[in-house]
């Protein structure tokens, strides 16, 4: 029997995602962002399913993780580097058909030198974090069209806030960057931009953590959960009232409780803020997490689920019933945040 915390990913549910987000904006293509391993699901499997579906445009952050993908899936898919490109990363580029996003004055001067591949052009419309100023386009617009871009691009900031005015302010900045590229693609939106109307797609859509379960999807749109996380009861026991729980004693017991200990803990990815707060689940019974997170332990209240409670016994901490936003809620993040860190003891099996 294998103890670690185990994975499972519903690749057939990342799949039906895409789908659901491709049908949302039939007008434009929707791609994949696979960068940081998938979200950490693992991005060989994601990729592999995804182009199997129709899927051929990837969005990573790392030229490794780029060239990874590319011998993965072969010359079929277009795979682009958001974070750019360095001198010294030039030829690989080149050799492995990779396109960089280009979001500094020195990335645009360094593939002006560069045999002319495709690149895509990154302006900041109001995030200020990654991007070319849209000052440039009244210098500098004929380089740029020079490079031949395959696409133009733009980042919302607050997209997950429909009401927030940023977006429509970025959506009109935006919409003038792509006039002056008239016959270049243009992408703005990410998952929660895929949400905000058919205005934010563009030509292209830049969907990661909604492929993945994440997000706040509006009324109509249902996600499928990408993993279920399951731990192992290692040990159920009768805790006292007036007895404490766990390091630093942060929960005090009320009434006798019986309770139950998982292997899983904050060395797999599980927040230490989720002391208290995070809810598991044993055969769909809710089971409060009781006292702080360990490293590699975490107790929890097996009052209400009784029988199903032994060792052996195999706990949700995400998936159909614990739901990852909901979850990340309890620990005050995210569900990018949960995913991503899941650790490497995480055993991650693929349906
Ligand atoms: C990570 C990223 C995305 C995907 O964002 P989600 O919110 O996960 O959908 C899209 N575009 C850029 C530039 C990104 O960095």
């Amino acid at each position: 029997m294998i103890s670690r915390p185990q994975a499972t990913i519903h690749l057939a549910n990342i799949a039906a995602n895409w789908q659901a987000l491709d049908r949302l904006n039939p007008g434009s293509t929707t791609a994949a962002v696979i960068k940081a391993n998938g979200y950490g699901l693992g991005d060989h499997m994601i990729a592999q399913t995804l182009m199997k579906m129709g899927c051929t445009t990837f969005f990573v952050a790392h030229i490794e993780e780029a060239v990874n993908i590319r011998r993965l899936l072969g010359a079929g898919a277009r795979i682009f580097v958001l974070n750019g490109v360095t001198l010294r990363q030039a030829r690989i580029f080149i050799d492995k058909d990779l396109t960089p996003v280009l979001s500094t004055d020195q990335h645009v001067a360094l593939w002006a030198q560069a045999p002319r591949i495709g690149c895509a052009l990154h302006f900041d419309t109001g995030m200020n974090r990654l991007g070319l100023s849209p000052d440039r386009l009244s210098s500098q617009a004929e380089t740029m069209r020079k490079l031949q871009p395959l696409l133009v691009m733009s980042h919302l900031a607050c997209a997950d806030e429909p009401d927030n005015p940023l977006n429509a302010q970025q959506l009109k900045a935006f919409a003038q960057i792509a006039a002056a590229f008239p016959d270049v693609p243009a992408s703005l939106a990410n998952s929660a931009g895929c949400f905000l109307g058919h205005e934010y797609a563009f030509d292209l859509t830049r969907p990661g953590i909604a492929l993945y379960g994440g997000s706040q999807p509006p009324l109509g749109i249902t996600l499928q959960p990408a993993i279920t996380l399951e731990a192992l009861v290692l040990s159920v026991f009768e805790g006292k009232a007036g007895q404490s729980v766990g390091y630093g004693a942060t929960h005090m017991l009320k009434q006798d409780t019986l309770l139950a200990t998982v292997a899983l803990g904050y060395a797999d990815g599980i927040p230490r803020s989720g002391g208290n707060a995070l809810m598991s689940y044993l055969d769909g019974t809710p089971c409060p997490v009781l006292g702080r997170i360990s490293m590699d332990l975490i107790t929890i209240d097996v009052s209400k689920a009784q029988k199903a409670a032994k060792p052996g016994a195999r706990v949700e901490f995400l998936g159909y019933n614990a739901k990852l936003e909901e979850q990340a809620a309890r620990a005050g993040t995210l569900g990018y945040e949960l995913l991503t860190g899941l650790g490497y003891r995480v055993k991650r099996n693929y349906r």
